[in-house]
């Protein structure tokens, strides 16, 4: 016998987006149904995404730190690794998280269904789960179904050598030779984590340089770190074969300049981090009118809503930057309006960071777009070798970078590369959405000395304004 359920909001997948939104819409008194396929909610990021990895990159950068320490007199040996510990630290904190969210869920009444949904009729999702069939009737319904890995055709992706970043979280072993394939942020995360674990390195990246796209000055100080820690980083370089064999991964690499170093080579594993798609083509979207690229995108208004009135797309499924911060703040915004609050997606910027070692964050305009499109704007910058504390902890590579407007003086964007970038990055993405100008930003006292202060210290050099040094 059929079971069937009724919601006021139906919401499609478990992730930072489905989660988020399913929370805030049961907090202003909605009925929610939560449909994931998976037994754990926290989706890509809190499963096999934002929180393993970091949880590894922090043991990762320590490795790396007690390397700094031999400048100070204090040198340790070679750290003794224990992988399956490693990898148990790492799951107990998806663990805690995950068992929280259920807790959440439950808390505020919202119904969470384990199966995979699809759309059947414009107001009805059916379930595949264990129990059997289950059809979900909604008024609202948001989809939140996330990306998975591009893959690669003609790539021996079913050898279990040849790894995608979930995979290569699970840490199967510490390969002798590693090739990352697409030196994107996760690519370069995981390159980091590897690193420090002492693994061989090789990027290979199809575009001219490193995280494409990102301002240049940034790569560079990231580029000059790791290439010392790398065996090399092929970049204009595309791989054009790969084939298992039994004493390893044979690849064959293809690029505009044929004297580069290396035209195949062979490694233990192989990460293939090129890119994410959108899961919106598994849905059955078309069941209830909901338009679909032909990528798997599925368009939203501002309101996140789509071509279909009561329904909403959230997260890695509806394009932009595909970022955790990104989906929840949607997540956010589609409950409201559902809930008939006047909420609006509009943010100024979505900040970027790359949780390698050394950190690299950026968040408004880069100055590559700036040049681009002809924005004209003044800059200032700080470099991390004037900073005391960056002296201090064996860290001058970093830099400080804030854009400006001209004529308003108000910040427009900002690049920082170096240590905890991240956490400083908040700063200059509160200032834009506030408006700031350079005197806001080099008049506030900073703590010294930290490196927050290096955000004031930008800002007074474009001001031209700077008379105390460290
Ligand atoms: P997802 O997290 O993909 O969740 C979608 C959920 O829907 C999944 O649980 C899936 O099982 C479920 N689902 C899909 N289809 C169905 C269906 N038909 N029925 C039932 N359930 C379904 N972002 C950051 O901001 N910071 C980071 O540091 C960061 N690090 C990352 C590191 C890695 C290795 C990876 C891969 C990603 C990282 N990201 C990071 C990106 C981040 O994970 C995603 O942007 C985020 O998870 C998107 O959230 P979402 O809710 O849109 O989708």
């Amino acid at each position: 016998s059929a079971k069937e359920l009724s919601a006021q909001v139906a919401v499609l997948g478990g992730g930072p987006g489905g989660y988020t939104a399913a929370f805030r819409a049961a907090d202003l008194g909605l009925r929610v149904v939560l449909i994931e396929r998976y037994p754990t909610l926290g989706g890509v990021c809190l499963n096999v995404g934002c929180i393993p990895s970091k949880a590894l990159l922090h043991t990762a950068i320590i490795i790396e730190e007690t390397k700094h320490l031999s400048a100070m007199g204090v040198t340790f040996t070679p750290p003794e690794i224990d992988l399956d510990k490693m990898r148990a630290g790492k799951n107990k904190v998806v663990k805690k998280l995950t068992t929280g969210l259920a807790g959440m869920a439950k808390q505020r009444g919202v119904q969470v269904i384990q199966g995979t949904g699809r759309f059947e009729a414009p107001n009805r999702i059916g379930v595949d789960s264990r129990e059997g069939h289950l059809a979900v009737h909604f008024d609202h319904a948001i989809i939140a179904c996330g990306s998975r890995p591009i893959r690669i055709p003609g790539f021996p992706h079913e050898d279990p050598r040849v790894m995608d970043s979930t995979d290569a979280l699970e840490l199967p072993d510490i390969p002798e030779r590693l090739l990352i394939v697409g030196g994107g942020i996760i690519g370069l995360e995981m390159a980091s984590v590897y690193s420090a674990l002492g693994s061989a390195i090789d990027v290979v990246e199809m575009k001219p340089q490193l995280m494409p796209g990102t301002d240049l000055d940034l790569v560079r100080a990231l580029e000059k770190v790791i290439k010392k820690r790398y065996k090399r980083i092929l970049l204009d370089t595309k791989v054009s074969e790969m084939s298992a064999k039994s004493s390893g991964i044979q690849v064959r690499f293809e690029g505009k300049d044929n004297s580069r170093p290396v035209q195949e080579a062979e490694y233990d594993r192989v990460l293939v981090a090129i890119g994410r798609l959108p899961n919106g083509a598994q849905i059955d979207a078309e069941q209830a009118g909901v338009k679909v690229d032909q990528h798997g995108f599925i368009k939203v208004d501002a309101h996140m809503r789509t071509n279909v009135p009561n329904i909403f797309a959230i997260g890695d499924v509806v394009g932009g930057p595909m970022l955790a911060h990104k989906a929840t703040h949607e997540a956010k915004v589609a409950a409201e309006v559902i809930a008939g609050e006047p909420a609006l997606f509009d943010p100024l910027t979505i900040p970027s960071v790359a949780y390698t070692d050394p950190e690299v964050a950026w968040m408004g305009l880069t100055e590559t777009e700036a040049k681009e499109k002809n924005i004209p704007y003044e800059k200032g910058v700080f470099p991390w070798a004037a900073s005391g504390r960056a002296l201090g902890i064996h860290r001058d590579e970093g830099l400080t970078k804030l854009l400006f407007d001209p004529e308003t003086k108000r910040i427009l964007g900002a690049g920082i590369v170096g240590p905890n970038a991240g956490e400083l990055i908040g700063e200059t993405v509160l200032a834009l959405e506030m408006g700031s100008d350079m005197e806001d930003i080099g008049l506030s006292i900073h703590p010294h000395p930290t490196l927050n202060e290096t955000i004031g210290l930008a800002a007074e050099m474009a001001h031209g304004s700077i008379t105390d040094l460290l």
